[in-house]
């Protein structure tokens, strides 16, 4: 089969792996029909993420069709059309049991940190990802959900993180009726959760970010005011003053490691650089919430962005929540949100592309080229 192929930073290659076996009684394997890239795969491209092993296949953003499945799965059947949560997770161990299906014990026991994700590095299990033509899907009783009858495939895809990615952002804001919620970055998952703040009762949404054409694009969409990052002296200064000084009651991390900028900081040997650019997002956002706000993250960050203004933290004794995504516990209520139009991602997607168009996709959505916000890659059937 056709399937993307990590060559080291920067280097995507599609090339022919074998088509993937069951390895135990709750796998399934589907077959792939769409597969979108996601700002997560930006941080693995780049080089960011530890333990990313040349050969490894991305892909955590997938929907497809069910070929095989092992002896102990009976709630799917072969034909089925599903979409499938980007966590990889048992659904018995205590986090699953509590709902927290990305910190299953199981699907990734060596890591104390985060549970089994597909196409996500050792660090999340060293499982294979679905952009490509097949893919395994452990523990399938568990993740994979039929996709409901007449909804578009594509609207399907985006539930498999990045609708819940901006939900959950939203949700861990505690978000209060009339609160003024400050998102960074809007990107896909920026994008989301600006949408879903209104579901929650904000009364004013803000997104920050410096790329016109995703402002442009969120203004609309969300709807909600959007301003550009370098065209506004500082955007904490900024955030004080729409908000009487107050400062804001939420504000959304959406955009994680500054991934692209750190890595051609290392290429060119500049460590100190390096520390010094990362989590600029995280910066603002706890400077610029109200004391006693909230601050929720669900931008992903390596190794090297471990330092934020604690000091700050402390004093204005803000609460700060972060976490992936347990899509499985979400995905009730945001498959009635589509069915009943009240939401739909699929408005997100700029650009289709062949599987074997891959390296090219990369590119394009890393550099932000061409007006990108999300990609998706189509295998040939
Ligand atoms: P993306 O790269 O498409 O978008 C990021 C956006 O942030 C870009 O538009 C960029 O211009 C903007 N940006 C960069 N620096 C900024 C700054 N200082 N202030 C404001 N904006 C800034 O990525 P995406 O797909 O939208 O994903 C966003 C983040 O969410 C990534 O870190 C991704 O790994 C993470 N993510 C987390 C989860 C989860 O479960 N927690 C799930 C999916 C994605
Ligand atoms: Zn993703």
């Amino acid at each position: 089969m056709q399937a993307i192929n990590y060559r080291g930073p920067f280097r995507i290659r599609v090339e022919d792996k074998p088509i993937p076996e069951i390895q135990h009684p709750r796998d399934a394997i589907v077959q792939v029909t769409r597969a979108c890239i996601c700002g997560s795969d930006l941080h693995l491209y780049h080089g960011m993420v530890p333990d990313t092993r040349v050969g490894t296949t991305f892909g955590h953003e997938f929907i497809g069709i069910v070929q095989e499945v092992g002896t102990e799965v009976h709630n799917l059947g072969v034909g089925d059309s599903v979409l499938v949560p980007f966590n990889i997770a048992c659904g018995q161990c205590v986090f699953c049991k509590q709902g927290l299906f990305a910190y299953c014990h199981e699907s990734n026991a060596m890591s104390s940190t985060v549970g089994g994700v597909f196409g996500y590095s050792h660090i999340a299990g060293g499982f294979d990802g679905g952009q490509a033509e097949y893919v395994r899907v452990p523990y399938a009783d568990i993740g994979p959900t039929v996709i409901p009858d007449g909804m578009n495939e594509e609207d399907a895809l985006l539930l498999t993180d990045v609708l819940p990615t901006g939900y959950y952002a939203a949700e861990m804001g505690g978000i209060k009726k009339g609160d003024t919620v400050v998102v960074f970055g809007a990107g896909p998952v920026g994008i989301m959760a600006a949408r879903c703040a209104w579901l929650f009762g904000a009364g004013r949404v803000i997104v920050i970010d410096h790329l016109e054409y995703r402002l442009d694009f969120v203004r609309k969409y969300a709807p909600c005011e959007a301003y550009n990052f370098k065209s506004i002296e500082d955007p904490v200064l900024f955030i004080k003053r729409q908000t009487d000084w107050l400062g804001a009651d939420v504000c959304i991390d959406a955009v994680g490691s500054d991934a692209c900028g750190n890595m051609m900081q290392t290429l060119t040997g500049k460590k100190l650089l390096l520390q010094a650019g990362a989590a600029t997002a995280l910066h603002w956002a706890i400077n610029s919430v109200k004391k006693g706000g909230i601050v929720s993250i669900v931008g992903v960050y390596g190794p090297t962005d471990n330092l934020i203004p604690i000091g700050n933290a402390v004093n204005k004794g803000i609460t700060i929540r972060a976490g992936q995504t347990s899509v499985k516990r979400l995905l009730p209520r945001l498959i009635e949100h589509v069915q009943q139009g009240i939401l739909s991602p699929r408005e997100i997607i700029t650009h289709r592309f062949a599987l074997e168009d891959a390296a090219d996709a990369y590119h394009i959505f890393s550099s932000k080229l061409d007006d990108c916000i999300k990609p998706v890659l189509v295998p040939s059937a």
